[in-house]
């Protein structure tokens, strides 16, 4: 079964987890899992460390989120990796009847010299439908600020092309919030023919300090405006949670209204910001 916007509701809800590295991480996860999941998404993501280094903790995860009764949609990132092992994760997905998958390039961890047998998520996403068929569902990720690493920004909507030519069926944002970003990457998207559902990546603001770590590694822009009224909060936690609320529930409202195919949110296994923010926007 493959999931489209028919089968999957006019727009589509999505929660992302990390694998947790502790057990305390972990007892904290399941807490915040089972209050998201009385929201009822229809997927919840789980990320992979790229080389392979959180494998058995994201099957882990999928897997009981799956023996819960959801959807779970692991990452799967190929760099550093070999064809063999990645046909190895597709067939333990496989057999715990998992369907959704998002594929991605990851990026090199440091000491780890070898890119790997495929280089881009465009070869991974051609290697998953060669061997599985239409088994998976297939997300991949878009960058309405561009990739950080894009030679030019055509060149990245090029590159974005060629996933979708390989047989993605729909795509998941970085965050960001310029929304004009997003809707002229959706314009421009389709000018070039790319139709499938563009949905954004939704990343709750918690901590200013954190925010802006994020931001520099991974080239979401925090407009100026929103980066100097939380310099202007200094240590005021309470105001920052506020301000950061406001900003991205108004952002979410825009984006719903304005026709996006759907919201995943960046959870960082926290329930609190993601839960305000979805009763706000009534969608509970
Ligand atoms: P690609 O689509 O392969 O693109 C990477 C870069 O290569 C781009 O600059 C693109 O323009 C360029 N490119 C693509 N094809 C070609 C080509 N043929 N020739 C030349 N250049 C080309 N990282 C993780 O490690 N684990 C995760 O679980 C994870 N989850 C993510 C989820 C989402 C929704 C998003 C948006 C990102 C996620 N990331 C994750 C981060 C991601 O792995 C990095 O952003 C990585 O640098 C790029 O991955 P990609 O799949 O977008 O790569």
């Amino acid at each position: 079964m493959v999931l489209d916007k028919d089968t999957m509701g006019a727009q589509v809800l999505s929660f992302e987890f990390f694998p947790p590295a502790t057990s305390e991480g972990r007892t904290k996860w399941m807490s915040t899992y089972q209050q998201l999941r009385q929201f009822k998404p229809e997927f919840f993501s789980v990320t992979y460390g790229a080389g392979g280094s959180t494998r058995d903790r994201t099957y882990e995860l999928v897997s009981t989120i799956q023996k819960e009764g959801d959807r779970a949609a692991p990452h799967l990132s190929c760099v550093g990796s070999t064809q063999e092992s990645i046909r190895a994760i597709l067939d333990e997905y496989r057999q715990q009847n998992i369907r959704h998958i998002v594929a991605l390039r990851g990026d090199l961890p440091s000491g780890m010299a070898d890119p790997g047998e495929l280089r881009y998520a465009s070869e991974l996403v051609e290697f998953i439908r060669k061997e599985t068929g239409d088994w998976f569902h297939i997300e991949v990720a878009a960058y309405p600020e561009y990739h950080p690493q894009a030679q030019s920004a055509q060149k990245d909507l090029l590159h974005f092309k060629e996933k979708v030519n390989a047989g993605a069926n729909t795509a998941i944002t970085q965050y960001f919030y310029n929304i004009d970003a997003y809707w002229s990457f959706c314009d421009s998207a389709a000018s070039l023919g790319v139709n499938i559902p563009i949905i954004p990546g939704i990343m709750p603001i918690s901590s200013f300090s954190k925010l802006c770590r994020f931001s520099d590694a991974c080239g979401a822009e925090i407009p100026r405006w929103i980066r100097k009224k939380m310099e202007s909060f200094g240590d005021d936690a309470v105001s920052i949670r506020a301000f950061g609320l406001d900003v991205v529930t108004h952002l979410c409202d825009q984006l719903l209204t304005g026709g996006a195919p759907g919201l995943h949110f960046y959870t960082l296994n926290q329930a609190s910001l993601t839960s305000v923010i979805w009763q706000r926007l009534g969608l509970s």
